[in-house]
């Protein structure tokens, strides 16, 4: 995509998952991109994939929930490529409990990565972007921004403020050239489903197949995602193609929320 040749693109949480699909889809476009999460070894695995399939990339670990590791990160992007120009805010934790089971750790680690951790991000890496008076911030949210549900009050709750985090923040920086939006994805069809599909089949005496079957119909669609999917539409947010949206939350869920 013309506009994404060599920008550089901070993807967090880029060694799995969701993550993982994103860096490798900017990759292919020429960007250059740095991942980053706490686990090394497997930060290390995922960058080392980018780069021997052609990629620019580097591979950074830091816990977004710690702010001194988040200004370490800068200085480090700084050093080796300048200014971030695209911030995708994707790491993110879930735990499924019920209101009353959700111990005080759990919120707290949920609100602090999910949330906090993408607070600490936009601090320490929008004063570049306006300064260039270009920027793109991407938060990953859930359709768990937009309605509620059941036994993830903690994680509700994260994504319910990331998205008003996004919305306020589209505000102040709209004369700026930057835009800040939200993606909101249903089911994923990747590893982290299927691990929670598994637990869950242990838990209920139901199959995993089953289990799967009724993550799909929480869709009109009847399907779960497709993360290149999500990785089309955040490409697509971060062109110029986009740079008229601002301060919006996009679903790629199926169908599932129509807010
Ligand atoms: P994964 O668990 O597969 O990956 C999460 C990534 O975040 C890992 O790279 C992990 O690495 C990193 N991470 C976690 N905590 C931190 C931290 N404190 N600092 C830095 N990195 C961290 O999750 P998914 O790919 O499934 O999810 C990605 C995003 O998509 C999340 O925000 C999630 O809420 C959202 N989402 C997912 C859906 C799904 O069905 N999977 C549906 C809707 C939204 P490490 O542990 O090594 O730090």
């Amino acid at each position: 995509m013309a506009g994404l040749v060599n920008t550089v693109v901070l993807i967090t949480g880029g060694s799995g998952g969701l993550g993982r699909v994103l860096a490798r889809a900017f990759a292919r476009q020429g960007s250059r991109v740095v991942i980053t999460a706490r686990s090394e070894a497997r930060l290390t695995a995922a960058g080392e994939e980018i780069g021997r399939a052609g990629g620019q990339v580097l591979a950074l670990p830091c816990d977004v929930t710690e702010r001194k590791q988040v200004d370490g990160l800068e200085a480090a992007i700084g050093a080796r490529w300048g200014a971030v120009q695209i911030l995708i805010n994707n790491a993110g934790v879930a735990r499924a409990a019920s209101f009353l089971e959700t111990t005080d750790a759990n919120w707290d680690e949920i609100l602090r990565t999910n949330l906090t951790g993408a607070f600490y991000c936009c601090k320490v890496f929008l004063p570049g972007m306006i300064e260039a008076k270009w920027g793109r911030i991407i938060n990953i949210g859930s359709t768990t921004s937009k309605v509620g549900y059941s036994h993830v009050s903690a994680y509700v709750s994260s994504k319910h403020g990331l998205l008003g985090l996004t919305r306020a923040l589209a505000l102040e920086t709209a004369r700026f050239g930057v835009t800040v939006n939200a993606i909101c994805p249903g089911y994923l069809d990747d590893e982290l489903t299927r691990a929670n599909a598994q637990r869950m089949a242990g838990k209920t005496g139901k199959s995993v197949e089953q289990i799967l079957d009724a993550f799909a119909s929480t869709a009109p669609q009847r399907r779960l995602i497709d993360p290149e999917e999500v990785a089309g539409l955040a490409l697509l947010l971060a062109s110029e193609k986009l740079g008229g949206m601002t301060g919006q939350a996009v679903s790629v869920d199926g169908g599932a929320t129509m807010a």
